[in-house]
């Protein structure tokens, strides 16, 4: 019997299914990886409002994952039994974004600047002159398309082709635990902290907490930061200790910046905020947070939202100096960097609290559960069908008992 790849999809509200498609097959340039661990990213939000990002579908998902190389070509600089971190996207390689390690999911040949919301798929296929918004370059299907196959694009799958540029060899020692955060959780976070230069004794605010919150803190700590959440819910605030938070502030406190303030002393205010919920209570909170010619990093934004960014240009902006931006990914230049961090282990017991639920692929339904309930920090799949403890960790089910409301 010819081998096959199975893969999550989500056809309805609330609904996933198990989908069989033929095994992949790769062009030179790309190398087929058994996927052991496949994260989930914001995948739980399509799963409960069923709108899709430009380069997903309700057949396809997932972009997060780790696994191990079973298929090259000749030329190709992976060989199989290579353990590797899959990064998101088929970057072009040659373009300035590329050429200079920045992020490649944000290469040039993603028409970005074409799209009016990179949210509405709708949109984005008018402006691709007719070409479906999935099969935009840059995006995950045109993995697929580039190699003829008929699966093997996404995350949520057994079997993933990875373009070589995307793939990242691991150390032996390193589990793929602690590697699949490598993604949406400690590996975008970690260019934040990067690019911003954040050191021993700077002040980070991160506000908003889920996964990527937690990571933020997780980062900021590995340097050494003093870190301050701005929070309300329970589990989270004790989550976010755990893993080094120095101090947790209610932002409902009508006093909550005289706080921020009393704590970064002559600064006034933050080195660098990190706001990851995308809600405009946090967003508003996170821009007083920083201090004069500090950074605001956004990585929250709201799938469908009209609401406008609650900015005073001259008052948040010009008269304080703060620097706002964003971004998806992790650097090219940075994986070296990440992956030493990867190895820590402080890092790895703090990564033991934010790895709060795993299940197999088939599981999928329960994992998205978990992930919406605000009981969860990041939650793996396992395509293979052979997650260890399915289920929450006993730590998340023990903070979730006496913390949860
Ligand atoms: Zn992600
Ligand atoms: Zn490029």
């Amino acid at each position: 019997m010819s081998k096959r790849n199975t893969a999550l999809a989500i056809p309805e509200p609330r609904t996933v299914a198990l989908r069989e498609r033929d095994y992949p097959t790769i062009a030179p340039g790309y190398a087929l990886v058994e996927v052991a661990i496949a994260p989930v990213c914001i995948e739980h939000q399509v799963y409960k409002e069923h709108r899709f990002e430009w380069h997903s579908d309700a057949e396809h998902q997932g972009h997060e994952g780790v696994g191990t190389v079973v298929e090259t070509l000749p030329g190709s600089k992976f060989k199989e039994g290579d353990r590797v971190i899959m990064y998101q996207g088929n970057p072009c390689q040659e373009c300035f974004v590329c050429r200079r390690q920045l992020s490649p999911t944000h290469c040039l040949s993603i028409p970005y600047e074409q799209l009016r919301d990179s949210q509405d798929p709708d949109t984005v296929l008018d402006a691709l002159g007719g070409g479906t918004a999935i099969n935009a370059p840059g995006g995950l299907m045109a993995i697929q398309n580039a190699c003829g196959s008929a699966s093997g694009g996404f995350g949520f799958e057994q079997y993933r082709i990875s373009n070589d540029y995307m793939l990242q060899r691991i150390p032996d020692d390193l589990p793929f635990r602690y590697a699949a955060l490598a993604n949406c959780s400690l590996g975008c976070t970690y260019t934040a902290l990067e690019e911003t230069e954040i050191n021993t004794g700077d002040w980070v605010v991160v506000a908003g907490v889920g996964f990527i919150g937690f990571g933020s803190i997780i980062n900021a700590k590995y340097r050494g930061a003093n870190v301050i959440v701005l929070g309300r819910n329970p589990f989270r605030m004790e989550m976010a200790r755990r893993m080094g938070a120095d101090h947790i502030i209610n932002p409902d406190d009508e006093d909550w910046l005289e706080q921020v303030h009393a704590l970064t002393g002559d600064l006034k205010g933050a080195d660098l905020v990190i706001e990851a919920s995308g809600y405009p209570y946090y967003q508003k909170r996170a821009l007083q947070a920083v201090r004069r010619f500090g950074t605001m990093w956004m990585y929250g934004f709201l799938v469908g939202s009209e609401e406008p960014y609650p900015l005073r240009m001259l008052d948040d902006l010009h008269n304080r100096g703060v620097k706002l931006t964003g971004s998806h990914d992790v650097f090219l230049s940075h994986r070296e960097g990440l992956v030493k961090m990867l190895g820590h282990p402080d890092v790895q017991a703090a990564a033991d609290l934010l790895i709060t639920h795993e299940y197999n692929m088939s599981q999928g339904a329960e994992a998205f559960e978990a992930a919406l309930s605000k009981k969860a920090g990041k939650v793996y799949l396992y395509p293979q069908e052979d997650c260890p403890n399915p289920g929450q960790s006993e730590t998340t089910a023990r903070l979730a008992e006496q913390y949860g409301s």
